[in-house]
């Protein structure tokens, strides 16, 4: 397959400027980028192109030499077209173009431990008030037998014969010299000819630790709260990752959280709405009271301050919304059903109007609704 113009693919004139050429580069490379394009190998040939145009139209030795030459100025004699730069890793140009944008600098070669992620429910009390959790999590700790190393005991890491512990080597491309992490020890530097029986090499076996995770008072769902170093240890004695332990906290019986502000309904009895009345709130350090004024309709908020939530992130307790509604009674007896029917004609029908404010403002509007219609 015939390779494709440097400057077609990049979509630039041959007189473009670096500028131009660079802006070009990160437009197409956001778009073809593998992390936005998981699993498809047309856009991945495509970033590859881009890539390889940018590299070589950025460096002022290399773009002469193709201006005058073509792609055959690094074509490597017997290899074929082999590529430049295909094993690169993705990372690093996308990296230093793009950290700007995404926040990251360069990735990094060395062999830093993962990070851990572990998930932790909370009840709405522990959540409110913090607690401390013993949790187990799986995790690669560093090897006891060959402290780290990989190597059989009596034996150590040996130098890498190809890269002279460089961990990288000099190919020759075309009319230049490209270095390239180290085949024979992946740009470690060092070859284990005889490996630990634990570890097999790796340095890191698996194993579950216990940790104790303080929760700080006022995490939400979503909150993550990171420990540093407690991922899995590096390679070869590279840190290790960090631990993230991320926070759920699981519905509550009686209590809804939005925020610092704790949400709860209350029902109350008719004759207490009407007469008004105290009734006991529940709040997360137990109970208080809470006057209900005569005439309550039902669905009426009343704000209970500073009987809610204190963010973890500060600022001031939040508060407790109780919303109270309205009970018909159920079950009731014959003396019963006889006081509300005589209620009732005291109100002067089903349809009582006069203490019903609703019912009133209701009535008139269908009232008001069938005059306009027939008009
Ligand atoms: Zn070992
Ligand atoms: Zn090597």
């Amino acid at each position: 397959m015939a390779k494709r113009d440097y400057y077609e693919i990049l979509g630039v004139p041959k007189s473009a400027e670096e500028r131009e050429i660079k802006k070009a580069y990160k437009r197409l490379a956001m778009k073809y980028h593998p992390d936005r394009n998981p699993d498809d190998k047309e856009a991945e040939e495509k970033f590859r192109e881009v890539k390889e145009a940018y590299e070589i139209l950025t460096d002022d030795q290399k773009r002469s030499a193709y201006d005058q030459y073509g792609h055959a100025a690094f074509e490597q004699g017997g290899m074929g077209g082999g590529g430049f730069g295909q094993g690169a890793d993705f990372g690093d140009i996308f990296g230093d173009v793009f950290g700007d944008i995404f926040g990251g600098g360069r990735r990094q070669r060395s062999s830093r431990g993962a990070d851990l992620r572990y998930n932790m429910e909370l009840t709405l009390e522990e959540a409110v008030r913090g607690v401390t959790k013993e949790i187990r999590i799986p995790t690669l700790e560093e090897c006891e037998v060959c402290h780290g190393s990989g190597a059989k005991s009596g034996s150590k890491p040996q130098t890498c014969p190809t890269c002279h512990g460089q961990g990288q080597v000099h190919m020759r491309q075309g009319f230049f010299t490209v270095q390239q992490a180290c085949p024979h020890c992946q740009g470690r530097g060092t070859i284990i000819k005889d490996p630990c029986n634990t570890c097999h090499g790796h340095g890191r076996v698996e194993k579950n630790k216990t940790l104790s995770v303080k929760i700080p008072a006022g995490v939400d769902t979503g909150d993550r709260i990171r420990l540093t170093g407690e991922g899995e240890v590096g390679e070869n004695g590279a840190p290790a990752g960090d631990l993230y332990v991320q926070v759920q906290v699981k519905q509550h019986a009686i209590f809804e959280r939005d925020g610092s502000d704790l949400h709860c309904e209350v029902p109350i009895n008719f004759a207490m709405a009407a007469l008004g009345g105290e009734i006991e709130v529940p709040t997360l350090d137990g109970r208080v009271k809470l006057k209900i004024p005569a005439e309550t309709q039902t669905g009426k908020l009343f704000r209970m301050r500073g009987k809610g939530v204190k963010s973890v992130r500060g600022g001031a307790q939040g508060d407790l919304m109780c919303r109270v509604y309205i009970e018909t009674p159920v079950n009731l007896n014959d003396k019963q059903k006889k006081l509300l029917r005589e209620l009732e004609e005291s109100f002067g029908g089903p349809a009582g109007e006069h203490n019903s404010p609703r019912s009133k403002s209701f009535f008139d509007g269908v009232k008001k609704f069938f005059e306009d219609l027939t008009r």
